[in-house]
């Protein structure tokens, strides 16, 4: 079976380069030279964990290869994933399918004898319909069938969530579509992974339905923290309590800055508009949503009142801009609200992040970019953590508030817990709990934090 992946992002690349692993003959194309070219030259555009071996490995055995030729690559294929991005249309809410059917279009004018298309892509329900309308529209006499097999994968943790997914969702709408994809997914198959087939607007709604359900769980954790620090709860201990509840499970649990990434923000935000389209309005996801952006707005005021009601002058170091520990995407991160909001106030912005600073480069104005944490830190009113990376678990926060002009930390990821910072110089602030930590010596012109603003 030879496969065509039309875009090398995230899940394009994982895609393919899983594909390949199972041993079918994969060519994965990008518009973007520069990508392709890097590929080409062995080089992984993006940060992911265990993806550089497996493309490797493939590429060298001759089953996975880049190209912009997208015209040859179609004519070749059986099966056609198209990976394009779906962001948010400007000024909208709705995702922009432009990608989708652009590539819809050229797949039509290329594609040689019966060939499966499949949008691998997240997509409002509805495109896998537009879609066969498009191409057959271009292509009359074209012999094909159009399917909907929506993605998983977390970045981080995608080659593994590819190879080991709960389950793949095939959306088909005939029995050679269906068979099309079972043989794709024979590998996984055999694995004993569910292959859930279904319509295709059922599997576009699934993939819409999955995201936003694991939103509301961070934007409800959000604001569960908020309650626990007015009434004096701890809600790491309540979140545990709830989470270890079968029925609940423990995942999408943890408070923090409000969800980001590639995905949530968009995610929500299309079907809430699909559902409005449909005159159905999703109350419970348009509330996900503005909770979770005045989660994220509200993150430079809660710093500001820590450090001393004013931004003016200050410097803050944040840690970590990624949206999340494991990546270096920066899209729709807490850091794209939060670092210009300082910046206006009148804050210098210092900061380190293990991946993710190249992006953060090409995003940011002004921003000082350190080698580490401790650096990041050197002359701070504050410490930021807004990325849970592993490796600020381990901070030694006595070498940390040693150079630092106010010895405080503000954790938006309660990487510690109370009793890892009680003794320490430094004065903590966390989510949803009781208390600040205050530091050995609290300094004057450090406004108390009290419970229930962090
Ligand atoms: P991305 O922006 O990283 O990659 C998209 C790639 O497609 C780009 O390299 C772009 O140059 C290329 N492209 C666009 N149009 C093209 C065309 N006509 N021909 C060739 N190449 C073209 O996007 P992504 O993060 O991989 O997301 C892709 C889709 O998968 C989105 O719909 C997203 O919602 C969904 N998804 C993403 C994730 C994730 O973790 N990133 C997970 C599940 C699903």
């Amino acid at each position: 079976m030879k496969i065509t992946v039309i875009g090398a992002g995230y899940v394009g690349l994982v895609s393919a380069a899983c594909f390949s692993d199972f041993g079918y003959e994969v060519t994965c194309v990008d518009r973007d030279a520069r990508k392709v070219a890097m590929l080409e030259n062995g080089k992984i555009p993006i940060y992911e964990q265990g993806l550089e071996p497996i493309v490797q490995s493939n590429r060298q055995a001759g089953r996975l290869v880049f190209t912009e030729n997208l015209k040859e690559a179609v004519a070749s294929a059986d099966v056609v994933l198209i990976a394009v991005g779906t962001p948010t249309r400007e000024g909208e809410d709705a995702a922009d399918l432009s990608f989708v059917y652009a590539a819809g279009e050229e797949i039509a004018k290329a594609m040689n004898g019966f060939t499966v298309i499949v949008t691998k892509s997240t997509v409002p329900v509805g495109t896998a319909a537009k879609l066969r309308e498009i191409i057959s529209k271009a292509r009359p006499d074209g012999d094909f069938e159009v399917a909907s097999n929506p993605e998983f994968m977390r970045e981080g943790s995608a080659v593994e969530d590819f190879l080991r997914p709960d389950r793949v969702v095939i959306g088909v709408s005939s029995e050679r579509a269906e068979a099309t994809l079972r043989q794709l997914y024979r590998p996984l198959a055999a694995k004993n992974v569910p292959i859930v087939a279904t319509s295709c607007e059922a599997a576009e709604i699934i993939k819409y339905a999955a995201n936003t359900f694991l939103a509301t769980r961070i934007a409800f954790v959000n604001q569960l923290a908020d309650l626990c620090e007015r009434v004096g709860a701890d809600i790491q201990d309540v979140a545990r309590g709830m989470g270890l509840d079968k029925r609940i499970g423990l995942q999408f649990l943890s408070p923090g800055p409000g969800y980001g990434g590639s995905c949530f923000p968009k995610d929500t935000r299309a079907l809430a508009a699909t559902a409005r389209q449909y005159g159905n309005p999703f109350t419970i996801v348009e509330n996900v949503i503005s909770a979770n952006e005045s989660r994220k707005r509200d993150l430079a005021d809660r710093i500001q009142k820590v450090v001393g009601g004013t931004l003016a002058g200050k410097k803050i170091a944040l840690l970590g801009i990624a949206f999340k520990a494991e990546t270096d995407d920066i899209r729709d991160a807490a850091a794209l609200t939060v670092i210009p909001e300082l910046q206006r106030r009148g804050a210098a912005v210092a900061a380190f992040d293990p991946v993710a600073m190249d992006n953060g480069r090409q995003a940011f104005d002004e921003v000082q970019w350190c080698a580490d944490a401790y650096s990041a830190a050197i002359g701070a009113d504050a410490v930021v953590v807004l990325t849970e990376w592993n490796v600020f678990r381990g901070l030694d926060l006595k070498r940390l508030a040693k150079g630092m002009r106010q010895p405080v930390m503000i954790d938006f990821r309660n990487l510690f817990t109370l009793d890892d910072v009680k003794g320490s110089p430094m004065a903590y602030h966390s989510i949803g709990r009781t208390s600040q930590v205050p530091p050995e010596s609290r300094r004057a012109d450090i406004i108390p934090f009290k419970s229930g603003t962090v």
